[in-house]
C-alpha cells in the first residue's frame, strides 16, 4: 500500500481543518465572483457548537465545489485545499486498489456509477473518433446480459450499438464461443472498434467477468478494443477477497474503472468514482467551458466537495487492515447463509469472493420476498431469482430469521 493508511480521529480532523482553511471561506473572506456560498444559514447553522467536534459536517456547511477534474491541469483555486483530499482518494483507489502506476491516471468523484460508466463510454467513443477516424456506427459496446442498465443508458445517449452477450444460466459466465460468434458477426457487419464492459460483480448476482476472456477473443478476431471495469459494486470488496493482482489497471487492456463509494463504502449518495489511464480523458474536453478554471473533462458540472471529503474520511479512518477485517466479517456472514441454504437444498448463485447470494425463486415463497425485502431479478412477472446482499446492517440474526421462515414454510 503506497497511499492508503489509517489515521487517528485527531489526525483526520486536523487534515480536514487544514484543507478547509486553504479553501475560500464564504463566512469570512471577500469572494465576489462565484455563484456559490456556504449552505443557507437559516437551515445549516455555521456556528452551531456541535460543529466543533464534527469536521465532516463543517465541510458540508462550508460547501466546497469540486467542479472539473483535479488530476490534470489547473483547477479552481478557491477550493484547492479540499481538491487535495479528492486527489488522495483517487491515488488510493488507482494505485493501492487497482495496481495502476503512480501518476499514470486521471479521475474524479462522479455522481455515481451511472455517470462513471457513461463517462467511460464517452471517453472511448471520442478516442476512436479522434484518433482512429471512426464513425459512430463502426463502434460497439460489448457487455454481458447481467450488466448494469447504465450501460444501455450510455449506449442510447451516445448513439452507439450495444452487443449483449448472454451468460450461462447457472454459472452466470460468458461462454467463449458465444462471445466469439457475436464479435465475429459484428466485425462482418462493419464494427471495427469495441468498448468492452467487464463486470467486477454484477448488481444482481455478484458474478465477475474474466477480462482476459474478452482480450483472448478480440485478439483472435484482430479487432480494436478497450476494456472498462464496472466495479461499482465489487470495487471495495473483490480486490481484497480475491487478490489485487487479479483484475486491475496493471493489465494493459484495462484502461478505466468505475467504483461506487456510496455502496460498499457507505459514503453518502453522489460518490461514484471514475478512473482512467493517462492520455484518455482529454477526449471529452469541453472547450466551451471557459468560465471554469482548468479543463472541463467531466460529464457533470458542479459537484459536492464535502462528498469527496466523506470518501476520504471513511477510507483513512479504516486503513487497509481494518477494511480487510470489515470485508472478512461480511464474507463470513455470507458463508453462514450459504451453508444454511445448502442444508435446506435451496439452489442459489454466489461468487465465493462476494457478499451477494441470489436464490432461485422457485424455492422462495412470494410471502417471504415481501417480508424480507428480497430483490427480484425482474418485476415483469417472469422472475427467476431473488437476491440477498450482505451489507453492514445485515447480520446473522436477520439471516437466521429468513432461514427459519423458509424452513417452516417448506415443512408445511
Ligand atoms: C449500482 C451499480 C451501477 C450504477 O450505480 P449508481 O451509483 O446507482 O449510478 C453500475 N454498475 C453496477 C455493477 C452497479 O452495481
Amino acid at each position: 500500500m503506497q497511499y492508503w493508511k489509517k489515521y487517528s480521529k485527531e489526525e483526520l480532523a486536523k487534515k480536514i481543518d487544514t484543507s478547509l482553511k486553504r479553501n475560500v471561506d464564504f463566512s469570512n473572506d471577500i469572494s465576489l465572483g462565484y455563484p456559490a456560498s456556504k449552505l443557507d444559514g437559516n437551515v445549516f447553522y455555521d456556528n452551531a457548537p456541535f460543529l466543533k467536534d464534527a469536521p465532516l459536517l463543517r465541510a458540508y456547511v462550508s460547501n466546497p465545489n469540486h467542479i472539473g477534474c483535479h488530476t490534470l491541469g489547473e483547477s479552481e483555486h478557491a477550493f484547492s485545499g479540499t481538491h487535495e483530499l479528492e486527489k488522495e482518494v483517487i491515488n488510493v483507489l488507482a494505485v493501492d486498489f487497482f495496481n495502476c502506476e503512480p501518476d499514470n491516471f486521471d479521475g474524479y468523484i462522479a455522481t455515481g456509477g451511472t455517470e462513471a460508466n457513461i463517462q467511460a463510454i464517452w471517453v472511448y467513443r471520442n478516442h476512436y473518433v479522434n484518433n482512429e477516424n471512426a464513425s459512430f456506427n463502426e463502434i460497439a459496446i460489448v457487455a454481458s446480459e447481467d450488466t448494469h442498465y447504465s450501460i444501455p443508458k450510455g449506449a442510447n445517449l451516445l448513439g452507439l450499438d450495444h452487443i449483449i452477450v448472454p451468460v450461462d444460466f447457472e454459472t452466470r459466465l460468458i461462454q467463449r464461443k458465444v462471445l466469439f460468434d457475436l464479435i465475429k458477426t459484428a466485425k462482418e457487419q462493419g464494427k471495427k472498434h469495441f468498448i468492452v464492459i467487464s463486470n467486477m460483480a454484477t448488481t444482481m448476482f455478484g458474478s465477475v467477468d474474466n477480462p482476459n476472456l474478452f482480450v483472448d477473443v478480440m485478439e483472435e478476431l484482430n479487432v480494436d478494443f478497450k476494456i472498462h471495469i464496472d466495479a461499482a459494486f465489487g470495487g471495495f470488496i473483490y480486490p481484497f477477497s480475491k487478490g489485487r493482482e487479479d483484475i486491475g489497471l496493471n493489465n494493459p487492456h484495462i484502461n478505466s474503472i468505475t467504483i461506487d463509494a456510496h455502496k460498499m463504502l457507505q459514503a453518502p449518495y453522489g460518490t461514484g468514482v471514475f478512473i482512467c489511464k493517462k492520455g484518455l480523458i482529454q477526449n471529452v474536453l469541453t472547450k466551451e467551458a471557459q468560465y471554469v478554471n482548468g479543463m472541463d473533462l467531466t460529464l457533470c458540472g458542479s459537484r459536492s466537495g464535502a462528498n469527496a471529503m466523506a470518501v476520504w474520511m471513511i477510507l483513512f479512518s479504516y486503513g487497509p487492515h481494518k477494511w480487510f477485517e470489515k470485508i472478512s466479517v461480511l464474507l463470513m456472514r455470507t458463508k453462514w447463509f450459504c451453508d444454511q441454504l445448502d442444508n435446506l437444498n435451496i439452489d442459489y448463485y454466489r461468487n465465493p469472493h462476494m457478499n451477494i447470494v441470489t436464490m432461485k425463486s422457485e424455492d422462495i415463497p412470494v410471502k417471504v420476498e415481501k417480508k424480507y425485502d428480497l430483490v427480484p431479478e425482474t418485476h415483469d412477472g417472469n422472475n427467476k431469482w431473488y437476491k440477498v446482499v450482505i451489507m453492514d446492517h445485515v447480520e446473522v440474526d436477520h439471516l437466521e430469521k429468513l432461514i427459519e421462515e423458509i424452513k417452516s414454510l417448506k415443512s408445511n
